[in-house]
This record gives structure tokens, sequence and C-alpha cells, in this order.
């Protein structure tokens, strides 16, 4: 057994199904009476209904959430919080939703509750990424991190096929880059490994029937895991190449993980064989890169960032930028490898095998 430090985050998380009538009850254990309930534009009907089902607990909704957590947006939420006098946020909704309830506790240090309807993981994280004038930067706080997650199985029912595929992917690069990471530790490794089984058992039922209750809290609970991982160690290459791509090309969050992390993980590969290991029996398979590869294919999900409107004119600042104050990384940051791995992402082909990769 290697050395290792392991430092809990103290959090409650409720998960089944219909649980989000367990709400108030979890208002009050908090001891908070008035709750704002926020949510992105297509998710408003969600907030209301969240909202009427509070009753007098309800002190109104914001329902202006965006992607990357913009920080005008954030002040506006901030405002209609305090001139409602809310006492907590209830966040229902993806990441995008998730982080506007980061930011505004904050501001605010407002309690929050956080009911995930994807598999983004960012509610177990106390880790806030806000942007201004297209600026994305990034903080850790424990203010950040939400008191009571609810996981409703019944909410992500209506996850579209292809978000439920990405946004699997999305949580499954948590696990897998904590597999590797440097305060890598024996608990998280637990769940990453049963996270990406549980992932890689259900989203393949999922783009044929959305509506598997079974498979829903399959992906959900590996969800769940994944996000714990990416709140509990530090990420590597691949976030940082996600981070990167999203923030410099505006591409969707969860697509960019897709795409990227057979590509990262073959990269890392010869350094961390141990992980790749523990990665392919999670996955059923013999190599991991690859079986990842696949596993998006299967899913019917985009594999090229030419397909998700990176321009090709990108790929040498992308390489620069990318190379620049990288994340520690496994497998030391070489500057031609990377640009041969950000063109084989953007073409589309497979990952490089784990030998070819040790040699590129
Ligand atoms: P998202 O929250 O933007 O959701 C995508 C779209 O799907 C939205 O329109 C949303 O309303 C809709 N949607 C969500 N759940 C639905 C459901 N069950 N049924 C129908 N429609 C639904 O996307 P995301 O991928 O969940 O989150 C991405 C954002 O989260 C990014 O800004 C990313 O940076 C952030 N994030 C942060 C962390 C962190 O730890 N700070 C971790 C992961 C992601």
């Amino acid at each position: 057994m290697e050395d290792f430090v392991y430092t809990a985050l103290p959090m409650r998380v409720v998960f089944g199904r219909g649980t989000l009538a367990r709400l108030a009850h979890e208002m009050r254990a908090l001891g908070r009476s008035r709750a704002l309930v926020l949510s992105t534009p297509p998710q408003r009907d969600q907030a209301e209904a969240t909202a009427a089902a509070l009753g007098g607990l309800s002190a109104g909704i914001f329902t202006e959430a965006a992607m990357h957590t913009p920080l005008e947006i954030t002040a506006r939420a901030v405002e209609q919080a305090r001139a409602l006098g809310a006492d907590c946020t209830i966040a229902v909704g993806g990441g995008s939703t998730t982080g506007l309830g980061k930011a505004i506790a904050l501001a605010t240090d407002l309690d929050q509750i956080v009911v995930p309807t994807t598999y983004a993981g960012s509610e177990m994280t106390p880790i806030l990424g806000q942007t201004e004038g297209g600026v994305k930067t990034t903080q850790r706080s424990p203010k950040i991190l939400p008191e009571v997650v609810i996981y409703d199985v019944d909410l992500t029912l209506t996850l579209p096929p292809s978000l439920t595929a990405t946004s699997g992917m999305n949580a499954i690069a948590h696990a897998v880059e904590a597999l590797y990471a440097q305060d890598r530790n024996p608990i998280v490794s637990l769940m990453a490994e049963d996270g990406i089984a549980a992932l890689a058992r259900a989203l393949p039922v999922l783009v044929r029937a959305p509506g598997d209750v079974s498979a829903r809290s399959d992906a959900l609970y590996g969800a769940w895991l994944c996000g714990a991982c990416l709140g509990s160690v530090g990420m590597a290459l691949h976030h940082k190449l996600c981070h990167t791509l999203g923030g410099t090309f505006d591409l969707p969050h969860a697509e960019t993980h897709t795409v990227v992390l057979p590509h990262a993980t073959a990269y890392n590969a010869p350094a961390a064989p141990d992980a790749m290991r523990r990665i392919a029996r999670a996955l059923g398979a013999e190599n991991a890169a690859q079986s990842l590869f696949d596993l998006a294919g299967q899913l019917g999900a985009k594999r090229s960032l030419r397909d998700i409107g990176m321009p090709e004119d990108g790929l040498e600042r992308a390489t620069d930028l990318a190379v620049q104050n990288p994340y520690w990384n496994p497998r030391p940051i070489e500057r031609d490898a990377i640009r041969s791995l950000l063109s084989r992402a953007f073409t589309g082909d497979a990952p490089l095998s784990d030998d070819t990769a040790l040699a590129a």
C-alpha cells in the first residue's frame, strides 16, 4: 500500500426516486425557511414546480443560470436573493445551475441544496469556475461546497440521450483522472472504479431507452461517485485540456470531455499502468483508452473536436495554452506529443495505443 492522505468533505447526500419530496424536510433540518429556487431558462417549469411544492418555504425563483457562471448573472441573482430575504438556495439542474448556487454562496454564505439533473458532478466539489468578459477563473473554498445534495433519479428521466451520453462521459473523466491523481488514495480509487463501472453499464442502455429507471439509477449513482472523485483529488492533463479548449473556443463542456478523454488517457497510459488496469477492468475491456473511445462511439457521441465547433487554425494556440502552467500530470507534458494528441482529437482518429503514446 502506498502512503496516502485522505480528507473527507462535509456534506449530506440523499439518493433515490421521488427524493425531491424531501426538500422541505432538508430545509428545516438546516434551519432554513426561505429558499430561492434556481434553474436555467429551459428548466423554468421544474423551478416553478419545485417552488410551488415548497409553498411558504419558497422565497421565489431565479431562472437565468447559464454555462460557465457569468459574473453579471450572479450579481443579479444575489440582488434578487437579498431583495426576497432568501436564507438558502435550491439549484435544480446541471452544472450551470449548480455553479450559480455556488457563486451565490461564495458572495453571501447562503446554504445550498443542490438537486442535480445531469451527471456533471459539480455538486460534489468545493470548486467554482466563473467568467467575466469571456475570461474564466476557477477557485476553491469550503464556502462553495453545497450543504445538501438530493439525487432524485426521476428528474434525470428527461435528460436527452445525447446529453446523457456526453454528461456520462464527463463524469467518467473525473474518475479516470482520480485513478492517476498525484494525491490519489484508496477510498477515492474505489469510488472511481465503481463509478466508471456503473456508468459504463448504464449509458449504453440509456441511449436506447432513456426512460429505463434502473439504468438511470445506476448512472446517477455512478455520477455521484465520479463527482466525489473530482471534489477529493487533483485533476490532470485531461481537465487542463478541456478547460483550455472550452474557455478559448467556447466549445460545449460535456462534448469536449467526451472527445478528449480517450486521447488524454492514451497520453498518460505509459506513466500510469495501475490506473489503466483499473479503468480497463471497470470498462470490462483490455485497453483503457481504446475502450473509452469505443464507448463514446457506441453511445453515438461525436468523437472529433472539428465536429463540436473547434477551428482547425486553433490547434497551435490550443497546444501553446495547454503546455503553459500545466496541472500536475503523471507523464511530463511534452509539446510535440500534446500537439499530436490534439490533432488526433481534432480529426476524430482513435487514440494512440500505449506503446505508440510512449514513443510519441
Ligand atoms: P448544463 O447545466 O449547462 O445543462 C445543459 C442543458 O441541459 C441546460 O439547458 C439544462 O437546462 C438542460 N438540462 C439539465 N438537466 C436536464 C434534464 N434532466 N432534462 C432536460 N434538460 C436538462 O450542463 P452540465 O454539463 O451539467 O454542466 C456544465 C457546466 O458545469 C459548465 O459550466 C462546467 O464548467 C460546470 N461544471 C463545474 C464543475 C465544478 O466542480 N465546478 C464540475 C462539472 C461541471
